[in-house]
């Protein structure tokens, strides 16, 4: 099965793909997450993405799509959260998609209000180690700043401050949201309620997916 979920920063994608990875055993694939760990590895990579995710922007198309080419191939499927994020990528997917014979299954969009989505990023902290994700207030780890998984410490990403914050926001409604008519034109595009806790919200996307095992 191949998924990708939709929606703005905040919607829970991130929270969702980590415990679809696990119920539906599918890689989860987050750019977001790969592109931190170049920048935390100082790798050559890191280096030239770094000054776009600390300003909020979209890190340029020719390097996430290089980087995503090696996953792409799993036979076992995967669940894409961050990636597409403009047209330009998403039919780069698509192509290399086709290329290998394969195709999205489906596509969850995950709407989420924009007092929710504020209120979410700027109270989120991530395992460095795993990161695993939590909430001071709505999922707080049972010791204040360790991971309840793996005891790791907890961290604020530097691009949940509230200028970038908004920054981000922005750079979805311009360049990202474009893709929830590309997707409901191909007949994948799947609506997901994403201002409730994310217990509902996976509930919604599993009926779904039974359709496709
Ligand atoms: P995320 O963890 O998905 O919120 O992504 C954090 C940051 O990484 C974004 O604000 C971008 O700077 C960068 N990023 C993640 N995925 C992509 C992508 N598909 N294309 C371009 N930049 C990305």
């Amino acid at each position: 099965m191949r998924i990708i979920l939709l929606g703005p920063p905040g919607a829970g994608k991130g929270t969702q793909a980590k415990n679809l990875s696990e119920i539906l055993k599918i890689v989860h694939i987050s750019t977001g997450d790969i592109l931190r760990e170049e920048v935390k590895n100082n790798t050559a990579l890191g280096q030239q993405a770094k000054k776009y995710i600390d300003a909020g922007g979209l890190v340029p198309d020719d390097l996430v799509i290089q980087m995503l080419k090696t996953w792409l191939g799993r036979k076992d499927g995967f669940i894409l959260d961050g990636f597409p994020r403009n047209l330009n990528q998403a039919q780069a997917l698509d192509k290399l998609l086709d290329e290998a014979g394969n195709k999205i299954d489906a596509v969850f969009y995950l709407d989420a209000s924009e007092a929710v989505i504020i209120g979410r990023l700027s109270g989120r902290r991530i395992c460095s180690q795993c990161q695993a994700i939590y909430h001071i207030q709505n999922m707080p780890p049972k010791i204040e700043g360790i991971c309840d998984k793996c005891q790791g410490r907890l961290y604020q990403r530097s691009d949940d401050q509230e200028e970038t914050i908004k920054r981000r926001l922005e750079v979805y409604l311009k360049e990202t949201a474009t893709l929830i008519d590309y997707y409901k034109r191909q007949g994948k595009l799947y609506y997901i309620n994403a201002d409730r806790q994310a217990e509902g919200v996976i509930e919604d996307i599993l009926k779904i997916t039974k359709n496709f095992s």
